[in-house]
């Protein structure tokens, strides 16, 4: 078998389960393992520390699969990582037809995305269980070793949830660090439909697999938009970077007054509205700016618009550490801008989804803004995404999505 010896006191981090081998801790290479192939990883004492990914292409070279030295990696391993995951959903995750049914490293799965979208059905409850043919899996490969191992876990995800359809969205630029090409197609199944409709927290929204963002769907935002619904009736909400309308259409269901939502993609805004009809709202309820969110955050002040509730849900500003002061400056310009919109006792919804600025630095550029924009808000709650999207305590960097509920003085 192929063994990777790491040098001399590398193996704390894989002691304390930390599932990445980084190509600096390697002392030496037994073998040529090919892309995606399973190494065994020794300390350099020649302990057994865990069997792993090779990731020849990367930084990351070597991705834990097992830290149980009995364990093979096979198809009956990816069988029971899927079925482990699957479990966890089922016993968790209540009123969404939008799962993120794998999630890399929190389920024993590094480099694997996968959501599980259950089309919208009025007589059937959404069930994870039997979707059957309704179902669509969305799988995005983003290491060498999950891209080796497809076949299995394409197997194994029809196997445990009976869904036929598996659908790849590897068209992501990380592939090029692995050296992988980007790619998408059917894996399984039919091709999905144009558009199907899914449901969440009692709203309907159309997801297209195939061209929307990511796999489709916001997922992760799922308990986010269930507060905000929570907390919209009779208000005046604006939703910036709405994309298809996923905060937007919460507000409406919610009972808002009036949702003014901005994105600068036209197709999405173009989905948003169908979402409106989709779900029978009074589409007068709603306003959708095609438009760079900085600049008209600026002019809706400036116009004298106030509301009494403001979402903030940027695209990932800091793609990675170096760019981490220029995302800063951007957060902390639309927050300021977005707190001076809210009238007083007004709430601020405000999330970044940088893993490059953690929880502590999102909350300082907050503050930041704040002090600049000469407002007190009060810090209510802490967000993240849903139960779906775990966090291994060995593994931080797991935490991409932060998010605050503020309320203005
Ligand atoms: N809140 C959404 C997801 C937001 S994704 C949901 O729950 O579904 C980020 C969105 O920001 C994308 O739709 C993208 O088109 C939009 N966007 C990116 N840069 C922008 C800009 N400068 N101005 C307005 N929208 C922008």
């Amino acid at each position: 078998m192929n063994t990777v010896t790491l040098k001399p006191s590398k193996e704390k981090s894989l002691l304390r389960r930390h599932p990445w081998v980084y190509a600096n801790a390697i002392d030496r290479v037994d073998g040529k393992p090919a892309p995606g192939a399973t190494v065994l990883v020794r300390a350099h004492d020649g302990r057994f520390l865990a069997r792993a990914a090779w990731s020849p292409h990367s930084q990351i070279r070597a991705r834990v699969w097992s830290f149980d030295e009995n364990e093979p990696v096979d198809h009956a391993f990816f069988k029971r990582r899927v079925q482990r995951a699957l479990a966890h959903r089922q016993a968790m995750v209540r009123g969404t037809g939008a799962v993120r049914l794998i999630f890399g490293e929190a389920d024993g799965l590094p480099g694997l995305i996968v959501d599980y979208y259950i089309a919208d059905d009025a007589t059937n409850p959404v069930a994870l269980a039997d979707a059957g043919k309704r179902g669509q899996i969305v799988c995005q490969f983003m290491a060498a070793g999950v891209e080796a191992w497809k076949d299995a876990i394409v197997q194994a995800l029809t196997g445990a949830t009976g869904c036929p359809n598996v659908y790849e969205r590897s068209d992501v630029s990380i592939r090029q660090k692995e050296g992988l090409d980007q790619t998408t197609g059917v894996l399984a199944g039919d091709a999905p439909p144009e558009t199907m409709i899914v449901s969440e927290n009692g709203v309907r929204y159309h997801v297209d697999v195939r061209n929307g963002h990511k796999t489709g769907f916001y997922v992760d935002q799922r308990d986010n938009r269930a507060l905000v619904q929570d907390l919209s009736n009779d208000r005046d909400v604006l939703n910036c970077f709405c994309y298809t309308g996923g905060f937007s259409l919460a507000a409406l269901k919610g009972g808002a007054k009036r949702v003014v939502s901005i994105d600068s993609s036209g197709e999405a805004l173009a989905v948003a509205k169908q979402n409106v009809a989709a779900n029978g709202f009074d589409a007068q309820r709603a306003t959708w700016l095609d438009a760079d969110a900085f600049k008209t955050l600026r002019r809706l002040y400036d116009d004298g618009e106030r509301f009494d509730l403001v979402v903030l849900d940027p695209p990932k500003f800091a793609p990675s550490r170096e760019h981490v002061d220029r995302a800063a400056r951007a957060y902390k310009d639309i927050n300021l801008t977005g707190l001076k919109l809210l009238r007083p006792g007004g709430l601020l919804f405000t999330y970044s989804c940088s893993g490059a600025i953690d929880a502590e630095l999102f909350q300082k550029i907050v503050a930041g803004a704040a002090a600049d924009a000469r407002v007190d808000a009060r810090i209510l709650k802490r967000l993240g995404a849903g139960v779906d999207h775990p966090l291994l305590t060995a593994f931080p960097e797991g935490e991409y999505l932060k998010g605050l509920l503020l309320q203005t003085a």
